[in-house]
């Protein structure tokens, strides 16, 4: 029996039987999501330690299929970069969250995050048109260059095809880059060496834990010799934002502060911050 992720989907799994017939119907399912407008963005704030002061939001995309709920992306991004679909979710998901972003500003002014960072994919920097797209998406909401973040990973740092292109072109336009997961992959440390980032996102397996510190303190010493901002991921207790506040970081991210929320939510939390 072929396992079921949350809301009854079927998990797209290599190796599994009729896989080549499981990603069609992936494909065309999602092709018919975009376009009925199925996804949705949640905000997930990025507050200031040790104030918790709102500093920016991370989108991250769901989507809202009719039968099975809300599927998170762990539910078709993969079979989503596998089939190429990644490329046109990717402009969907980078326009709808400068849309918003810029919504925010022209409704709370300064309250309004600060940045907004959007996930890309690998694929999607290996495409020639991707920097282009960005300046596009940055022209058509109005928002500045330097309030997108774009978050890439190592294997988009390495990626070949037009990526170099892409990442020079979104330096140039004056868009940030972050690089998501730090210190998870192999050759982390080179790759800073050679791709110029602005920021760094320490993965939630280093933040800390009953065991030693070790990791998050040399991770922040890293970025601060770099020149880098540092933001620390998959906050979830008390405990641990403490910790990160004592070893000096002044960003961070993960549930203990917000989970990703509606932006009905977000404009609502902020405005209710503004009256008390
Ligand atoms: P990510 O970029 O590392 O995003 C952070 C993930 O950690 C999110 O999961 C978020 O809900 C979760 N998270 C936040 N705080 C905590 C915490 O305190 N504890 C724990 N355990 N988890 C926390 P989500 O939304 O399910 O996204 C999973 C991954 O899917 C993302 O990881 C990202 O790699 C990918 N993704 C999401 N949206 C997009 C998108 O628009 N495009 C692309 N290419 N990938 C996306
Ligand atoms: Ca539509
Ligand atoms: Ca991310
Ligand atoms: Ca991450």
């Amino acid at each position: 029996a072929k396992e079921r992720g949350e809301g009854g989907y079927q998990r797209y799994r290599p190796g599994m039987e009729a896989r080549g017939a499981e990603r069609n119907r992936l494909t065309a399912a999602l092709l018919a999501a975009l376009d009925q407008d199925e996804l949705v963005l949640r905000y997930q704030p990025v507050v200031t330690l040790p104030e918790g002061r709102l500093t920016g939001v991370e989108a991250l995309v769901r989507w809202q299929h009719p039968e099975r709920g809300l599927l998170g992306p762990g539910e078709f991004i993969p079979g989503a970069e596998e089939t190429g679909l990644i490329v046109p979710l990717g402009r969907w998901v980078l326009r709808e969250a400068c849309r918003q972003a810029t919504a925010w500003i022209d409704d709370l002014g300064d309250l309004a995050p600060g940045t907004m960072s959007v996930n890309a994919s690998a694929r999607q920097l290996q495409e020639p048109g991707f920097a282009a797209e960005v300046a596009a998406a940055l022209r058509d909401s109005g928002l500045a260059a330097g309030r997108l973040t774009i978050e890439i990973t190592e294997s988009t740092a390495v990626g070949g095809g037009a990526t170099q292109d892409n990442l020079r072109g979104l330096r140039a336009l004056g868009v940030r880059l972050s690089l998501d997961d730090f210190g998870t992959g192999a050759s982390t440390l080179s790759l800073l060496a050679n791709c110029p980032v602005d920021q760094i996102k320490l993965d939630r397996s280093f933040a800390p834990g009953p065991g030693p510190d070790a990791i998050a303190g040399a991770v922040l010493q890293l970025a601060r010799a770099l020149g880098v901002e540092a933001v620390a991921e998959g906050v979830e207790t008390p405990a641990q934002a403490a910790k990160l506040g004592d070893l000096g970081y002044v960003r961070a991210q993960g549930f203990h502060f917000a989970r990703p929320m509606t932006p009905e939510d977000v404009g609502a939390g902020i405005r209710a911050r503004q009256v008390t």
